[in-house]
């Protein structure tokens, strides 16, 4: 018997995980943590669907939490099996791990100080102690190169554009009918997209589980560098700081890069940019080590080494380093998380800077209903920060251009080059957006599409 069980990111985008069973043991395909409304966040606490310790390998393809998040806590449950994923993911885990932990610790104690937990005391999901049992069980694998993590189950590297270290998986599992290639998607980047690398063309395959996150929509045509340069430039007309809300890995790197890009070529002049978070500061250190993955490079003269050595991009790593950027006038950039503006150090500079009309503040991400980043956008008065009502005279401008997920004509781009799989999978979509991929892959392709509800089982010996 060989089968695939779908067991999180079915008819969601969060929680991935595709567990594959052989005759030999069990390789569990991503470990992510639910997220979003509550309902999908309590699923966090259900045990894991199989015994931890049953469970041989674990297969990663990229470091983020909605991929990665719940290791931890499957270590905590037993999990004592090899975590294979790339060289620079491998990296970046215990960045995002430990941050993940700070988060989890601090919703337990914000529980218990609002007493709304049903659990007395309000306990973590996990700790910085389960990310370090996390960590030791990390093996890095170059892309393009098998591995196998389970007897007779065996599995390749390739890049994903979609983030720093970001893979999708070609998995060979023996059956007693022949061995079966399965391909998962993990998260598909875009093409042309600033920083990373274009997407790898997959295999051919017998089943391929894909994502959909944008399966019902084609994103508008981006001009990333156009929309950076007018926005700064109207800051530096302005007179004032521009403040950007990124997220502390991948986003933040990319507008360096950007910026970095339209110094270089006399667009901009050369403004100080201050990265104002210390996982960002971490981030471009692992940016520098894997300089093959990404455009930030030597070659062109925009290398991270030279970015971060350059006298325009300032680093803040501490407390009183990020202070000391209050005392500049006159106008620069700030980089700070968190991307939704919900906390971090962006806090403290909107709440300096946003009733001064020379402020620009600039929205590079998506910003969910919510949270400060969202009221912004739609012209709120005043921002609620550190319980005080502070009023907003800035000016607040949005950079559309650079989300991550590749839409539904970037999948079929993708795909184009892959011969009809026997059967395709849906995954990692809401449902609107899962339907639109399902019809678009059957009216072009006449593919064979499901989309599996969470708990699904395919077998593949058949
Ligand atoms: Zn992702």
């Amino acid at each position: 018997m060989a089968r695939v069980r779908f067991l999180g990111a079915a008819g969601m985008v969060s929680g991935s995980r595709h567990l594959i069973e052989s005759g030999a043991g069990r390789v569990l395909v991503d470990c992510g943590l639910f997220q979003g409304e509550k309902q999908l966040r309590e699923r966090n606490w259900q045990r894991f669907p199989v015994p931890a310790d049953t469970i041989d390998a674990v297969v990663l393809t990229h470091g983020h939490i909605d991929h990665s998040g719940w290791l931890p806590r499957l270590v905590r449950e037993g999990f004592k099996g090899t975590i294979h994923t790339s060289p620079a993911t491998a990296d970046l885990l215990g960045l995002l791990l430990y941050d993940s932990a700070k988060c989890q610790e601090e919703d337990a104690v914000y529980a218990n100080r609002k007493g709304y937990s049903r659990h007395r005391p309000a306990l973590p999901l996990y700790d910085e102690r389960d990310v370090d049992r996390t960590l030791r069980l990390v093996r890095a694998v170059p892309r393009r190169t098998w591995f196998e993590p389970l007897a007779g189950t065996r599995c390749k590297f390739h890049d994903a554009g979609h983030m720093l270290g970001s893979s999708f998986v070609e998995v060979e599992v023996a059956t007693a009918v022949g061995v079966k290639r399965i391909v998962f998607s993990g998260d598909v980047g875009r093409y042309d997209a600033p920083l990373y690398n274009d997407p790898a063309s997959p295999p051919a395959c017998d089943y391929l589980v894909c994502e959909s996150t944008y399966g019902d929509r084609d994103h508008p045509p981006s001009r990333p560098l156009d929309e950076l340069e007018a926005a700064t430039k109207e800051a530096i007309a302005r007179g004032g700081m521009m403040l950007v809300a990124s997220f502390a890995i991948g986003r933040c790197q990319q507008l360096v890069y950007l910026l970095r890009t339209l110094m270089a070529a006399g667009r901009l002049p050369e403004l100080p940019v201050w990265i104002d978070s210390p996982m960002a500061v971490a981030a471009m250190e692992v940016f520098r080590k894997h300089g093959d993955e990404h455009d930030f490079s030597e070659a062109q003269g925009h290398g991270v080494a030279e970015s971060l050595a350059s006298p325009w991009v300032r680093m803040a790593k501490t407390a009183d380093e990020s202070k000391a950027i209050n005392g500049h006038a006159g106008p620069g950039i700030v980089i700070a998380s968190s991307g939704m503006m919900n906390g971090g150090r962006i806090l403290h500079h909107l709440s300096r800077r946003l009733p001064d009309p020379a402020t620009t503040v600039l929205v590079a991400g998506f910003q969910a209903i919510g949270t400060r980043g969202r009221s912004l956008i739609d012209g709120a008065k005043f921002l609620r920060i550190h319980g005080r009502d502070v009023p907003v005279r800035a000016a607040v401008r949005r950079v559309d251009a650079l989300s991550g997920h590749a839409d539904r004509r970037e999948i079929g781009r993708w795909l184009a080059g892959m011969p009809a799989p026997k059967r395709t999978f849906l995954v990692h979509g809401e449902p609107p957006a899962a339907r639109g991929m399902a019809e678009y892959l059957k009216e072009t392709r006449g593919w064979d599409v499901t989309i599996p509800a969470i708990g699904d089982t395919v077998e593949v010996d058949g």
